[in-house]
C-alpha cells in the first residue's frame, strides 16, 4: 500500500482547504521560479525519465508527447489545453482535483506551458462541473493575484493565460481532437489524425492536451524528481494513480493508490469489499465503460496498471474501476453501456453510428432471451467491424466492452436465449442485406 508520504494529492478529501494558503502549505507552488530556471530540455527530460503515462485513458508517454511540440515558436502560436471533460462513466478523479486541489493543476499548467512554449492554456471542463469550474475560477484568480501566472509569471519572465471553457455534455468531446473543435466554437466531431494537434491543433496552432490528473501530478514529480516517481510501480507503468471505484461495492470511493497494486486490495481495503462478499463478485470493468470486463477468476489476481490490464485483454483506461457482483444482470448491464455508446456516438462514421445501434439493439434482445442462435457470432462480428474502422477510438470504445461480455459470458446468453452450443451454427442470416428485419 502507498505510504502517506508519496501521496501527490494529499487534500484528494477535502480535510484541508483548496485556497491557495492551504495549498501552499501543501508544497504547491515551491521553488517555481528554480524549477523553470532548470530549462525546458530539463523539464521534459525530467517527465520523460519519471515514465509518467497520460492518465487520461491513452496511456500515452507524457513527455514524449511534449517533445513533439515545436522547440521554438515560429509564426503560430503554441497552446496549452486542458482535457477536464471527464465523461468516461465510472470516473470522477479529475473532478476532485478541480474542487480540492485546484493549485496543483494550475501549477502544472504553468509549467506544462513553458516546457511547450505557450503562452496560453484553456481548461475544457464537462459543463456539468459548473461548481467545481467555480472554485476552479478562484483558484485561477488567487494564482493572477499571487503574480504566479499572467505576466512574468513566478517572475520567470514567462507570460501565461489560463482560461476556463465549458462543454456542454457530450462524451465525444473528451475526444482530444473533437475537443479542440468544441473550443474553436464548432461541432464536437472528432478529426482524422494525421496531422496530430502537437503541429497542427487549436485554430491549426502547435498545441500539448493532457488530462488534469497527468498535468497536476507534474509539479510534485519535479519537486520530488523523476527517480523517486520512476521508483513506484514498475517500469513503463510508474508512479501513484487516482482509482475510482464504484458499482456493488461497500464503499465506494476515489483513493490513490501506488501502480500495480492489486484490484482485490484496492475493492477490499479501500472500497469495504464487495457487496454480498469476494466470493459474489461477478466482474469488475477496470478502467471505465469503455474498457473490457474481467470476471472473478482473473479479477483475483490481476494487478492494476497499463501492461498488466493489456496481459489480460483489458485496458488501465481512466481507472474507473466499476464492480458488479452476481445480483445484476450482466447481460442487462452492458446492453445499458452500449445504449450509451449509441447515444454519445457524433455520427461521422458509418462502422460507429450504425454499429452502435446493432450492438445495443442485439443485446438488448439477448438480454430478454429473444435472440435468435446466429446472433451471438453476429454480434461479435459487428464488434470486428467497427473496431480499427472509424476516425477516432469511440469506435474501439464501444465494441470492446461487448467483445468482453462474449469473451467471458457467452455461455450465460446462450443459456439465456435457450441456444445448445452443440448444434450446428452454419446457419447465418443474411444481417447485411436484412438489417431492416432485425431491427424491427
Ligand atoms: Fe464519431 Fe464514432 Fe466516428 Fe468517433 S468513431 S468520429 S464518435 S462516428
Amino acid at each position: 500500500m502507498l505510504e502517506d508520504k508519496d501521496r501527490i494529492f494529499q487534500n484528494l478529501y477535502n480535510d484541508a482547504g483548496s485556497d491557495i494558503a492551504s495549498a501552499k502549505s501543501r508544497d504547491d507552488w515551491k521553488d517555481i521560479k528554480e524549477i523553470c530556471k532548470k530549462g525546458k530540455e530539463w523539464i521534459i527530460n525530467e517527465i520523460k525519465t519519471s515514465e509518467l503515462r497520460g492518465r487520461g485513458g491513452a496511456g500515452f508517454p507524457t513527455g514524449l508527447k511534449w517533445s513533439f511540440a515545436p522547440k521554438e515558436i515560429g509564426s503560430r502560436p503554441h497552446y496549452l489545453v486542458i482535457n477536464a471533460d471527464e465523461s468516461e462513466p465510472g470516473t470522477c478523479k479529475d473532478r476532485d482535483i478541480l474542487r480540492f486541489e485546484p493549485h496543483k493543476l494550475i501549477e502544472g499548467c504553468f509549467i506544462a506551458s513553458y516546457a511547450v512554449s505557450a503562452h496560453k492554456c484553456y481548461i475544457y471542463i464537462r459543463g456539468e462541473y459548473f461548481n467545481e469550474g467555480k472554485i476552479l475560477q478562484r483558484a485561477i484568480d488567487e494564482a493572477y493575484e499571487e503574480k504566479l501566472i499572467g505576466k512574468n509569471a513566478s517572475n520567470t519572465g514567462w507570460d501565461l493565460d489560463i482560461y476556463i471553457h465549458y462543454g456542454a455534455g457530450a462524451y465525444i468531446c473528451g475526444e482530444e481532437t473533437a475537443l479542440l473543435e468544441s473550443l474553436e466554437g464548432k461541432k464536437g466531431q472528432p478529426r482524422l489524425k494525421p496531422p496530430f494537434p502537437a503541429l497542427i491543433g487549436l485554430y491549426g496552432c502547435p498545441t500539448i492536451i493532457n488530462n488534469v490528473e497527468t498535468i497536476a501530478v507534474v509539479p510534485t514529480i519535479l519537486r520530488r524528481g523523476a527517480k523517486w516517481f520512476a521508483s513506484l510501480g514498475r517500469p513503463k507503468n510508474t508512479g501513484t494513480k487516482i482509482f475510482c471505484i464504484s458499482g456493488n461495492v461497500n464503499s465506494p470511493c476515489n483513493v490513490e493508490e501506488e501502480m500495480g497494486i492489486s484490484l482485490k486490495e484496492l475493492i477490499e481495503k479501500h472500497a469495504g469489499g464487495v457487496i454480498g462478499g469476494w466470493d459474489n463478485l461477478k466482474a469488475v470493468i477496470p478502467g471505465g465503460s469503455s474498457m473490457p470486463l474481467l470476471p472473478k477468476q482473473v479479477c483475483d489476481n490481476i494487478k492494476m496498471d497499463f501492461d498488466s490490464c493489456v496481459e489480460n485483454k483489458t485496458g488501465l483506461g481512466t481507472a474507473g474501476i466499476v464492480v458488479i457482483n452476481k445480483d445484476q444482470d450482466i447481460i442487462k448491464c452492458m446492453a445499458r453501456i452500449a445504449r450509451f455508446y449509441k447515444h454519445e456516438s457524433c455520427g461521422q462514421c458509418t462502422p460507429c453510428r450504425e454499429g452502435s445501434g446493432w450492438m445495443w439493439r442485439m443485446l438488448e434482445r439477448m438480454a430478454k432471451g429473444e435472440a435468435s442462435r446466429d446472433e451471438i457470432d453476429m454480434l461479435m462480428d459487428v464488434t470486428k467491424q467497427i473496431e480499427g474502422h472509424t476516425i477516432c477510438a469511440f469506435g474501439e470504445g464501444s465494441a470492446w466492452p461487448v467483445q468482453g461480455l462474449l469473451r467471458h459470458f457467452k455461455k450465460e446468453i446462450q443459456k439465456r436465449n435457450n441456444f445448445d452450443p452443440l448444434v450446428d451454427k452454419s446457419k447465418k442470416i443474411p444481417y447485411l442485406v436484412d438489417q431492416h428485419l432485425l431491427d424491427k
